[in-house]
């Protein structure tokens, strides 16, 4: 971890391997293994098949997107009893998890089911070519797909966690995505959390997920062409401009902390969007400082718990909000100068009990539809403050 030389490491990392050779670092704040007083030395004992390989990504020659075709996802673990979670110690339920000690504070693991592996299948494609046209492109799905429990506790969430620990998630995120920009395949590091069974949450046991990706994504790729775009036009970084002109206007600015502005986008998609970023240009998780590292922790906490009070069910009870969590990080290779990090929170529950669904006009066309006043979704965000 970066730390200062001369303080005492507020994390210990651990790295350990599965019996399938998939890579487990625990990250421990917590004694006895804080102080490297006892060790992680458990050996998972499952008998596994061997390391996942990439599958294959095939070339959307209409639009230049690659598309994962990773069909082996689909027999991956669907909703499971709480005593068979693979997220949860070992030890606690009725078979041995995808973590082989009895107890963890926060770890981090390659994905059994993963979309983009490390190494080639041995019967899929070597690098990127065409079988049959040149128009029908494809090419190994490399890159590495990594699962992040934030807590051993099942019941947990990330808004339950308390700020230390959310410290180390953060920490956690750091590392990852310095160790994954240095893998020679990986172009872009995104990093997320998909929350509530309304999102697509397949395990409930919190945690959040990182791809890492062989190429540029979409809309990685569109937010670093109007980066770009907008830096030749005037020498200035669009996330800055765009972050005085939404402190300027004030309508929509959720938090205003030191180092960290919470605000909900002028031109806001979904129904609940907040978009978190830094005080200042920073490209990527890795640039932060210490300082701007813990505010993190606290302002993101105080923004998810603002999220969770947004709606009222019956009784006036909170309505925990499902919703998706991402980094927009600068790409590895690209855009670096232009790029500015930022965190993007979207949720589809537009009332209680009510999905936007992203239909015709969002699927179809991209053509975005929000029945949501931008301000008005702000004006909540700072009462239930
Ligand atoms: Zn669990």
């Amino acid at each position: 971890m970066t730390e200062h030389p001369d303080a005492a490491p507020r994390v210990r990392r651990t790295s350990t391997t599965l019996a399938d050779g998939r890579e487990l670092i625990y990250f421990d704040d917590s004694e006895p293994y804080l102080s490297g007083a006892t060790t992680r030395e458990v050996v998972d004992e499952r008998p596994l098949d061997g390391r996942p390989t990439a599958g294959t990504m095939r070339l959307d020659a209409l639009t230049g997107d690659w598309v994962s075709i990773a069909d082996h996802r689909q027999n991956r673990t669907f909703l499971p009893p709480a005593g068979e979670c693979p997220l949860c110690p070992t030890g606690g339920g009725t078979m041995p998890s995808e973590i082989p000690a009895h107890e963890y504070d926060v770890v981090v693991f390659e994905n059994r089911f993963p979309s983009f592996a490390h190494e080639s299948a041995k019967d899929g494609p070597r690098a990127a070519g065409s079988s049959e046209n040149p128009l029908l492109t494809h090419a190994p799905a490399l890159g590495r797909c990594e699962v992040v429990c934030f807590t051993s506790d099942h019941d947990a969430s990330f808004s339950s966690l308390s700020p230390a620990r959310a410290r180390t998630v953060v920490d956690v995120w750091v590392d990852r995505t310095r160790e994954l920009s240095a893998l020679t395949e990986v172009e872009d590091v995104f990093i997320f959390e998909n929350r509530g069974e309304e999102i697509g949450v397949t395990l409930h046991h919190p945690h959040g997920q990182i791809y890492a990706y062989p190429f540029v994504p979409a809309r990685t790729a569109s937010l670093l062409q109007a980066a770009s775009e907008h830096h030749r036009r005037t020498g200035r970084l669009l996330g800055a401009d765009l972050l005085a002109a939404e402190l300027d206007a004030g309508s929509r600015v959720v938090i205003r902390g030191t180092h960290w502005t919470a605000y909900v986008p002028y031109a806001a998609r979904w129904p609940l969007e907040v978009h978190l970023v830094p005080n200042r240009d920073v490209p990527d998780l890795v640039a932060l400082e210490l300082d701007e590292r813990d505010e993190l922790a606290e302002v993101y906490l105080d923004l998810l718990h603002r999220l969770d009070r947004f709606y009222e069910g019956p009784g006036d009870a909170p309505i925990d909000l499902p919703y998706i969590a991402g980094w927009h990080q600068a790409p590895v290779r690209q855009g670096r100068e232009v790029s500015r990090l930022h965190l993007q929170v979207m949720s589809v529950l537009r009332a209680p009990g009510r999905l936007k669904y992203l239909a015709g006009s969002e699927s179809g066309v991209g053509a975005w539809i929000n029945d949501v006043s931008p301000e008005a979704v702000a004006a909540r965000l700072r009462e239930v403050g």
